[in-house]
């Protein structure tokens, strides 16, 4: 489409309308959605509890901006803070802002400090987004290349690995903040190791350091409790999340406890749409919906079903190297790049990603039938088992040989 930047490759399909764990295209063909538009539509598509907030609220007030006080705005607040364990939030329209507004807490931190020159430490193969803050936070060059000079004031650490962080805390004194995915998410579907975690809440609460962690992905009941945070054990000062949280409808938010979540004082931060009337009815609507229905406890479940079908159908086995994630964010990591996968599941009516080069990306919507989490599983192996057969073919004498 000459008329859009070219920022996507679109797969050769498009949608028309969606219902629950199904999408279908202007002619009636279903597809499997094991993507969930990339963790947003946790609750499936055309929810009748969202459809209904967002129409009732359309028809009422759109938006006013935060000029005023938002009763709506100040419902979801309530709500999304209550459910994660936080005492106020920032509303925004998307992770990268919710994670930009994360990092201008850390920077105020460290300006009450009378500390320069802050630097926040960010992890290799993270992702944060897209801004210019935010891909510079991202470990990821390929995300970075072009867009020099990048935004200063962040320090690198491998993933995983305390004493790189014992020694930064040892050696540095402008530290003011941690900023991490407790699940990476793009870097492959990496939950971090819970000790890890543990480490690095003792080195922030020791030096003073904001820890923050970035629920973009991971959030709003996608690993089985509405934070993976809360099934971690570890606390963190600032929680940012967005994607499910409007099921569709653009909302970020980013949350805080403590002193951090008094930083900000009128005039230090904005936006102009963020937590409007719309988007905080979605967001309320959302909220309601995976307590009202326990969506959250269904992930470890379809998890099972979907991992166990997948392995009881795949043929060609010694080609996973590992299957990771937590609930319904699952990283199937591949022994060699798989990037033609998602093209190849299209035939066999099922929607799939992969990140970091060879690792399948499933995030099915939660409210995925257990009989749909089978199927989806069985048509990935299929996939997978049909791509493989396509690469190397049997030839006369029993032995295999790679075709392309
Ligand atoms: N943080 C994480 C962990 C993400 O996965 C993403 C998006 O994939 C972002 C931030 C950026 O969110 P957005 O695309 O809404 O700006």
């Amino acid at each position: 489409m000459a008329a859009l930047m070219s920022t996507y490759a679109p797969l050769p399909v498009s949608f028309t309308h969606g219902a629950g764990a199904e999408l279908f295209t202007a002619s009636g063909e279903s597809y499997l959605d094991g993507v969930s538009g990339i963790a947003v539509t946790n609750l499936g598509h055309a929810h009748p509890k969202v459809t209904r907030a967002l129409t009732e609220q359309a028809a009422r007030l759109v938006h006013c901006s935060n000029l005023f006080h938002i009763s709506a705005q100040e419902r979801a607040a309530q709500k999304l803070i209550s459910l994660a364990g936080m005492e106020r939030v920032f509303f925004c329209n998307s992770g990268a802002e919710a994670n930009e507004a994360a990092l201008k807490l850390a920077r105020l931190h460290g300006a009450a400090k009378s500390i320069d020159q802050p630097k926040t430490v960010v992890l290799e193969h993270a992702f944060h987004g897209r801004t210019l803050a935010t891909l510079s936070a991202t470990g990821n060059r390929k995300i970075q290349a072009g867009f020099e000079p990048l935004v200063s004031g962040f320090v690198r650490a491998p993933r995983n690995d305390s004493s790189a962080l014992e020694a930064i805390a040892a050696n540095s004194t402008d530290v003011v903040a941690v900023l991490l995915e407790p699940v990476q998410g793009e870097g492959g579907v990496f939950p971090l190791d819970q000790e890890y975690l543990v480490r690095i809440a003792e080195l922030c609460k020791e030096n003073d350091w904001l820890l923050m962690f970035d629920e973009v992905q991971s959030g709003n009941g996608r690993t089985g409790s509405y934070f993976y945070y809360q099934q971690s054990g570890v606390v963190p000062d600032v929680l940012t999340t967005a994607k499910a949280l409007g099921n569709g409808v653009p909302i970020g938010a980013c949350m805080a406890r403590g002193p951090a979540a008094r930083l900000f004082a009128p005039g230090h931060h904005g936006t102009t749409y963020g937590g409007n009337p719309l988007a905080s009815a979605a967001a309320s609507a959302v909220l309601d919906t995976l307590e009202a229905e326990g969506l959250p406890a269904r992930a470890p479940v379809l998890r099972s079903e979907l991992i166990d079908s997948f392995q009881a159908t795949l043929r060609h086995t010694d080609i996973v190297k590992d299957i990771r994630g937590a609930g319904l964010m699952i990283g199937i990591e591949l022994q060699e790049p798989c990037a033609e996968l998602p093209a190849a599941a299209l035939e066999k009516n099922i929607l799939i990603n992969v990140t970091a080069g060879q690792t399948v990306r499933l995030l099915p919507p939660l409210v995925m039938q257990q009989s749909q989490a089978a199927q989806l599983g069985e048509s990935l192996a299929h996939t997978i088992d049909r791509w493989l057969d396509a690469r190397y073919e049997v030839t006369a004498g029993g032995q295999q040989c790679v075709t392309s």
